[in-house]
Formats: C-alpha cells, sequence, structure tokens
C-alpha cells in the first residue's frame, strides 16, 4: 500500500485507461494529449448546460438548446446509398418537432415510443417543421445533479467528445488518483482559493456554474503563481554567485562625467536614472541581469556605452552583441564616436571579419589590449576569450529572446554583469511572467526636442497625395521608406509586392532619384551594399521588407510608408516606424490599407494617436491577448491553460503578493511546502524558463 498520491500516474500514457486503444492514443496525441497529466491539463473550452431546459415551442432556428420530450412515434430508419436515416417526432405540452440522426442506428435501440428523455442540440429548420439533427439524449430521470453540466473539450477528426469525456472521468475514478497539491495552505487560505483536488475535479465536470468559477481561480492562480515564484527564486539564488564587484568611485564618475561633458547633447532624465542604476549594479557583488526597455531612439545605446566604458575603466572588458551583422558595424561606428577621447580601444567582430583581423582581435582580448568587442553571435564562440569580462550588453531589439543568454556568462572566474535592451517594450503585467528575474528599467523619456512622428492612415485611392508626399520630403532633403509585407507578386494575394513597388517608383514616378531594393533574400554582400549607399546618403527611396525593423538608422530618414498594413502587428508597425524621426526633422509615417477589418482599422489608430511604445504595448496586449503579443512566442511565454494574461491582471498581482510574502519569510526555501512549489514549477516551467546560465 502506498502511503500518498502515486506521481507516476499521470506520467502513464494514455493506454492504461479503459476504452483507450493505440489507434486512439494516437487521436488524442494530435491534441497533444499524450499522457494522463496532458488529459488532466486538457481544459474544457465551454460546457454543456443540462439544467436549463426549454420549452419545444420556445426553441428557435439556430439555438443549441436542451429540451425535455417524449418519443412520439416509434423511430423509422431509412436508407439511402451508404447513409441511414433514424427519425422520429419529440413533443411536449408546447410543441413537437422532428429529430434525425445521420449514420446512428443504434439509436433506435435506446428510444422507447412513449418515455420522456433529455435532448440537446442544435435546432434548425427543415421546411415548415423545426428539426434538430444528431441531438444527445439521455433518460430523464438521469437528468439530476451529476451530469448537469458537460465538458467540451477542444476536438480533432475521429474523437467525439464522449470520447474524451469518458477517458477523464475514468482518470478522475481512478482510486490512485489524486491531484497534487502544489500551494501551500497558507496561501490558499489567504487567496481563498481551492483545493488543487477539487479544483481539477470541478473544471472537467461542475455541478453548478459557481464550480466553475472557483476551480478556474484556483488553476489560474497557480499558473501565474508557479511562474512568478519560480523566477523570483531563481533570481535570489543567482545573487549568490560571484560577480565582478567594482568600485566606481568618485575618480570613474568624474572620468565617466568627463565623456558625458563631451557629448554634443545632455542625457535625459531617464538615462542619467538607467544609468545610475547600472552603476549601483557593478558596485553589488552580485552579477546584475537588467532588462533596459525603451523605445527606438530613446538613447539606450548610448546609456550601454557609457556604462561598457565605466566597467573597463574599472579594469574590465565589455562585449556588446547586436542580432545582426548591419546593426553591430552600426554600433561600432556610434560607440566610436560617444567613446572618442576616451582612450578605450574597440573591436568588431562579425562572421565577415577577415581572418587577419579576427586573430588581432583574438589576441586583442586575450591580451587586455582591445577592452570593447562587439560583434554578433560571432562573439559567442569557444575562442573567443576574454581576459577580464566584466559587463555584457545584448542589443536584443527583439530578434534574440532575452532568455538566449550570452553563454559567455560562467566561462570565466566570475560571471559578467549582463544588460539587455529591448526596443520591444512590453507591458509590465506581461513583463512580471516573461522577465520576473530580471531587473527592469525603463527609459520613457524621448531626449528633448524629438518632435513626435506623424502618422496617418490612407487608402490605395489616395495613392497620387501618397507619391506626393514622398515627392516632397525628397525635395526637402529627406530620405523615404517603404516597406511591403512580401518580396514578389504571388499573384495568389493581392499585396503589394517590394519588387512590384520598387519597379513603379524607380521607373515610372521617381526615375530622377535613387529608389533602391532590400529584402531578405539578397545576399549578405549586396544587402551590405545597398546599406552603404544608404548611410552614405546616396539612397532616397529604400523598398524594403520588414528586415529594416531590426534598426537600421538614418537621421535624413523622414517618411515611412507602410503598404498593406494590416498584415502587420500593432507592435511591429510601432516598430517599423521607429526608423524614422531619428533626429529634429519632423518625420511622417503613413499606414496604407484599404482592410475594413474593425481590428484592423483600430490597430491603425491607436498608431495614430499614441506615440509611445509603452502605450503602444498596452494596447497590443489589450486588443490580442497576451498569446499573439508581438515577439512573445520568441520571449518563451509559458503555455498558459487557465490564465489569461489581460483579464487575469488582478489574480496576477495577488499571485505577485503571495510569492513576496513567502519568499520574504524563506528566502532560502528551506520550508518543505516551498520547496514543493519550486518542484512543480521545474516539473510544469522548467524547461522553457529556467534555462542553464540565466
Ligand atoms: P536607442 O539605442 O534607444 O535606439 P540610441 O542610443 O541609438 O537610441 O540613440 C538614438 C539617437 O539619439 C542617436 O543618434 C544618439 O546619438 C541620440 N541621442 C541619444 N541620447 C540623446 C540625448 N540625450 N539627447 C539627444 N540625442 C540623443
Ligand atoms: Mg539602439
Amino acid at each position: 500500500m502506498s502511503d500518498g498520491p502515486d506521481r507516476s500516474l499521470l506520467d502513464k500514457p494514455l493506454t492504461v485507461l479503459p476504452g483507450i486503444s493505440d489507434k486512439r492514443q494516437k487521436l488524442f496525441s494530435k491534441l497533444g494529449v499524450d499522457r494522463l497529466a496532458d488529459l488532466l491539463w486538457l481544459m474544457p473550452r465551454a460546457y454543456e448546460d443540462w439544467m436549463e431546459r426549454l420549452p419545444i415551442g420556445d426553441l428557435v432556428p439556430g439555438q443549441t438548446a436542451t429540451f425535455q420530450a417524449r418519443v412520439q412515434t416509434l423511430p423509422s430508419l431509412s436508407r439511402r446509398g451508404r447513409l441511414t436515416y433514424l427519425r422520429t417526432r419529440l413533443s411536449d405540452d408546447s410543441g413537437s418537432l422532428e429529430a434525425i440522426w445521420f449514420n446512428q442506428a443504434w439509436v433506435a435501440d435506446r428510444l422507447q415510443r412513449g418515455q420522456t428523455y433529455l435532448f440537446r442540440g442544435k435546432i434548425d429548420q427543415a421546411g415548415r417543421t423545426k428539426r434538430t439533427a444528431n441531438p444527445d439524449f439521455r433518460p430523464a430521470d438521469r437528468g439530476g445533479e451529476a451530469d448537469a453540466y458537460l465538458p467540451v473539450y477542444p476536438l480533432t477528426a475521429g474523437l467525439y467528445q464522449s470520447n474524451i469525456r469518458q477517458a477523464v472521468r475514468a482518470l478522475l475514478d481512478r482510486r490512485d488518483f489524486q491531484a497534487e497539491e502544489t500551494l501551500p495552505a497558507s496561501v490558499r487560505a489567504w487567496g481563498k482559493l481551492a483545493a488543487a483536488d477539487f479544483a481539477l475535479r470541478r473544471i472537467h465536470f461542475p455541478s453548478c456554474p459557481r464550480d466553475v468559477e472557483l476551480a478556474r481561480r484556483r488553476l489560474a492562480f497557480e499558473e501565474l503563481f508557479l511562474v512568478l515564484f519560480g523566477l523570483r527564486a531563481l533570481k535570489s539564488g543567482r545573487s549568490k554567485e560571484e560577480g565582478p564587484r567594482m568600485e566606481v568611485g568618485s575618480q570613474t564618475e568624474k572620468w565617466l562625467q568627463g565623456l558625458i561633458d563631451r557629448l554634443p547633447f545632455q542625457l535625459t532624465g531617464s538615462q542619467t536614472g538607467v544609468l545610475q542604476v547600472i552603476l549601483d549594479d557593478f558596485r553589488k557583488q552580485e552579477p546584475a541581469n537588467r532588462l533596459i526597455q525603451g523605445d527606438v531612439g530613446s538613447g539606450k545605446t548610448l546609456v550601454a556605452a557609457l556604462a561598457m566604458a565605466t566597467a573597463c575603466k574599472e579594469g574590465y572588458q565589455s562585449v556588446l552583441m547586436a542580432p545582426t551583422t548591419i546593426l553591430a558595424g552600426q554600433h561600432a561606428r556610434t560607440l566610436t564616436g560617444f567613446l572618442e577621447g576616451s582612450g578605450l580601444s574597440i573591436g568588431l567582430l562579425t562572421g565577415a571579419t577577415p581572418a587577419a583581423e579576427r586573430r588581432r582581435i583574438l589576441k586583442g582580448l586575450k591580451e587586455q589590449t582591445i577592452q570593447i568587442l562587439i560583434g554578433t553571435h560571432a562573439v559567442l564562440e569557444e575562442s573567443v576569450v576574454f581576459a577580464r569580462l566584466g559587463c555584457c550588453v545584448t542589443d536584443e531589439q527583439h530578434r534574440f529572446g532575452v532568455r538566449q543568454r550570452v553563454s559567455l556568462t560562467g566561462r570565466g572566474q566570475v560571471v559578467p554583469h549582463v544588460l539587455v535592451m529591448s526596443a520591444t517594450p512590453i507591458p509590465r503585467t506581461l513583463a512580471m511572467i516573461l522577465y520576473g528575474d530580471l531587473d527592469l528599467s525603463d527609459i520613457r523619456e524621448m531626449p528633448k526636442g524629438r518632435l513626435a512622428i506623424k502618422t496617418y492612415t490612407a487608402t490605395q485611392a489616395d495613392r497620387p497625395r501618397i507619391d506626393g508626399m514622398i515627392r516632397r520630403q525628397l525635395e526637402e532633403g529627406g530620405k523615404v521608406y517603404i516597406v511591403c509585407p512580401v518580396i514578389e507578386d504571388s499573384g495568389e494575394l493581392p499585396l503589394a509586392s517590394a519588387q512590384a513597388v520598387h519597379e513603379r517608383l524607380s521607373q515610372e514616378v521617381f526615375p530622377d532619384w535613387k529608389v533602391a531594393l532590400m529584402h531578405g533574400r539578397l545576399k549578405a554582400g549586396e544587402k551590405a551594399a545597398v546599406m552603404e549607399a544608404f548611410h552614405a546618403g546616396e539612397i532616397h527611396i529604400l523598398v524594403s521588407t520588414t528586415v529594416i525593423e531590426v534598426g537600421i538608422d538614418h537621421p535624413d530618414a523622414s517618411l515611412l510608408v507602410v503598404e498593406n498594413a494590416e498584415r502587420f502587428g500593432l507592435s511591429q508597425l510601432h516598430q517599423l516606424r521607429g526608423r524614422v524621426g531619428r533626429s529634429d526633422r519632423q518625420s511622417y509615417c503613413l499606414l496604407v490599407s484599404d482592410s475594413q477589418d474593425p481590428l484592423v482599422r483600430e490597430r491603425l489608430r491607436v498608431l495614430c494617436r499614441q506615440g509611445s511604445g509603452f502605450d503602444v504595448a498596452d494596447e497590443d496586449l489589450r486588443l490580442r491577448g497576451p498569446g499573439d503579443f508581438f515577439g512573445v512566442a520568441q520571449h518563451g511565454l509559458p503555455d498558459f491553460k487557465v490564465a489569461n494574461l489581460y483579464q487575469d491582471t488582478p489574480l496576477l498581482h495577488e499571485a505577485a503578493a503571495a510569492c513576496d510574502r513567502i519568499l520574504g519569510e524563506d528566502p532560502g526555501l528551506e520550508k518543505h511546502e516551498n520547496q514543493v512549489i519550486m518542484e512543480a514549477f521545474r516539473a510544469r516551467y522548467g524547461e522553457r524558463l529556467a534555462r542553464p546560465g540565466l
């Protein structure tokens, strides 16, 4: 006899349940259900209500309803080809309707004339009579409490609701099944939460709507709580690691101020604030893990550069990793400018670096004659060895998952301070879930004198005006980006392709201006050539796909036209918009779309009225929900079965408060019940969230 629930039970395959053959198992597998645990967590998407019964006379076509009725005529079977029809007439005091079953001849044996049953089905109109096809039914005397609400699961071809219900029922009815309790009793009492076993049984087979509410609250809380708790516990565990502790005394601060004074502008309040926070990170023993969110152009790179320089002044080296070769080159140029006169030596390492230059850089890093390395993924290669790495910056531009952490960390004796810059601000609630293990800093203030980008919507009918607007920008010395959803015409979708737009503009509309084409299918060399010409100001109009989204900069860029704007997400459009407005020149963004879809129109309106990525992100979450939230897939959003990050915000805050309380009382997780939480976190989300080196 075992003295508790059998934990390994849920790891068993579905086939241990009665009625699950290998063939049926394969069907379940299509729903992602392989083990009993998956079945337990296959959440109903709705419930069938067998309690609320309507008189037949009140039924309307199109409705799915439950009604109690007498079988009035002997069910009659007819055949047409391979199809069988079983018909009968059902009635109550208020009226009658026809019931028909296709290819379910067995139903005839279950229905007796004159008897009363509960029926549930979709009502339609067949000629002059009301009808229901393939209704479910059960004897009226069994219509009591037990099966009042039946779960409705997602289906796949060949699998019926009854199959899934039976399987879930069989699991819940096993004597060795008991849901494991992951939440300490104190948390349950504090949050007024149902027990795990109750919640999981009732989410599948509730006896009233209140059951569903209680079960849902408990399960959603548990999901949010586990993730928050696990990430926070990881974070506090990391604080025991040995980081590069720096003094950053008054001498270094003075030196840093010298660099800042030499800049042609003043730092914004946000920049100064975040820089101070980073310097404080540097002074601590534990390695920092900080995410810096801020719109494109808010000056994140500058803050990172100053932080990197500080680390070098303190005797360490720094590395900056960019998502593309183009961006790495751009950063190298910018940082060289920012850090002019600092005496620091900067190296650039990408996949395109020639062998001799590469050797020189590797040697310089080992001997610490190079203090700052800028590069792409190439800096992660094993042959890249730093003498004394102290600060590691990732310019994420939402191309890397934040979690795809630099494997440089942990290669040396000390774990360097890690800063991640993201130009895709995400709402705080989402950040709590995704980055609960990171410290967060926002740069919300834009540099002074930056004019808001004027954003408008347009339709195909406005084409002459759009062309006119482009011409005006060109004549005033501005540069124009045109973004298209596809590279070439496909014939299937009526979308503006980059190739077609390029051809039209370069040959018909603006033959006297230089119009270039850029897309992901160009060879690296071709791309680099276009970029170089663009930087040199030789290209006036750049027609492109979303490749420009990853941070290509030109200060003169003053107009962005997005073709088929309905094809892009809200945050992505905002991201694209960040390509213009990079100087004190008034910039514009035109969103061209003929779509009448209300959601699309609303998205485009949001962009016209919101200029800040933080606000756009909130609206994006509101309109689309977290699952579709831009870039979230790359960030590794946990797969929540019950919780909804938009609707369950209050619950999220409750869960966060509970985490704080527990971790405050038991920071080392000495209590058994708190270790249980951590185990549950690892079992459920560990693979996605608890990466090593994090
Ligand atoms: P981000 O990395 O956030 O996109 P950058 O650091 O690249 O922003 O800065 C964008 C542009 O703004 C750069 O040309 C930079 O020189 C300039 N810049 C940065 N900070 C300021 C500031 N405080 N005032 C004026 N211009 C600034
Ligand atoms: Mg940047």
